[in-house]
């Protein structure tokens, strides 16, 4: 396989899917028929999340064998720099180039639970960008041809705040790591997940400004839950707008806060699409309900 994600322009856009390895039997099985359900629409990519410890290292590969292995499906696969030496990463990336992954998304992780600040391993990297170089010497190294076989994408972070006019705000140093992750050789960004489209845009308008020319994919949760949206807020610090969620408290029962959320993702997806995203990147939760709904009442499959 060649690694083609993003690389030319298409007249239609891209389509992707976020999966986590499961954590109990229950979860597995509902993986299962998730995986089946969204590989019939025929994404650009699955991509698997990737959690430090030694076990779900492992089951992050196992579910991307099985997306290799049963369906027609391109995996990419996340990796972190947290809690592994420089070596100790480079054994993992090179089993997954024999694999046959050429996609990746490099991250530098977040601290362990109960470790409030990022600290590296002894003996690992400290930033995406020096995981950047990496992934490319390897891929060198495994397949020749300047690793240009392998397409690495990166995180970028468009913020929920404002400032006094309501304008949406976007963080300097947000747009600095991804202009160097660029330059380590990043293909595109996937950004964090966000409720208004005006974040996105100031993000893509500041990143371009400051010289980054690479695609910048929407990163989108449906907005059919407003409990999940809630744990969202803790799990990424990005701040869901309160008039979202008062409507979804209002509805008279979960369908009917279901399809007002199916609403709000679709003029979201529409807004996105408008201001020139390339495709869009769907955080599943490794459900296939929503965001199949979500695709079809935005005419995108
Ligand atoms: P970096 O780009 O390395 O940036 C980290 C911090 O350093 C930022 O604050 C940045 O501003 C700063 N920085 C970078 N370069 C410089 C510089 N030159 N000077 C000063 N400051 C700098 N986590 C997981 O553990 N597993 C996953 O599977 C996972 N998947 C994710 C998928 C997506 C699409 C996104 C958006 C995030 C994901 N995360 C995942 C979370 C991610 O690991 C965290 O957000 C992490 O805290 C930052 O990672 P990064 O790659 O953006 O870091």
């Amino acid at each position: 396989t060649t690694a083609t994600l993003y690389r030319s322009p298409r007249p239609d856009p891209c389509v992707s899917f976020e999966l986590y390895p499961p954590r109990t039997p229950k979860g597995e099985q509902t993986l299962t028929r998730t995986v089946g359900a969204l590989a019939e629409i025929q994404p650009d990519y699955f991509s698997v999340t990737y959690g430090a410890s030694g076990s779900t290292r492992n089951t992050s590969r196992d579910l991307i064998g099985r997306i290799l292995s049963g369906t027609p499906v391109t995996p990419l696969a996340h990796l972190t720099c947290v809690g592994a030496s420089e070596e100790d990463l480079s054994e993992y990336v090179s089993s997954l180039l024999e694999a046959g992954v050429r996609d990746f998304l490099a991250l530098r992780g977040d601290p362990p639970a109960g470790q409030p600040d990022w600290r590296p391993h002894p003996d690992g990297l400290t930033r995406a960008s020096q995981l950047v170089h990496l992934l490319r010497r390897l891929a060198t190294e495994h397949l020749g041809s300047d690793g240009a076989d392998v397409s690495i994408s990166v995180a970028t972070y468009p913020g929920g705040s404002y400032d006094e006019s309501g304008r949406p705000v976007v963080c300097p140093n947000d747009v600095s790591a991804l202009l160097e992750k660029q330059a380590a050789g990043a293909d595109f960004a996937i950004t964090q997940l966000f409720y208004d489209a005006r974040h996105y845009a100031e993000l893509v308008q500041a990143a371009r400004a400051a010289g980054v020319h690479i695609p910048i994919v929407p990163g989108l949760i449906p907005l059919t839950d407003p409990n999940r949206l809630r744990r969202m807020v803790e799990l990424t610090g990005v701040a869901v707008p309160p008039v979202l969620l008062e409507h979804l408290d209002e509805a008279a029962d979960k369908e009917e806060a279901y399809r007002r959320g199916l609403a709000a993702s679709v003029r979201l997806v529409r807004e996105v699409l408008e201001t020139g995203a390339p495709g869009i990147h769907f955080y599943t939760f490794n459900s296939s309900r929503a965001v199949l709904d979500l695709l079809h009442a935005s005419g995108l499959r």
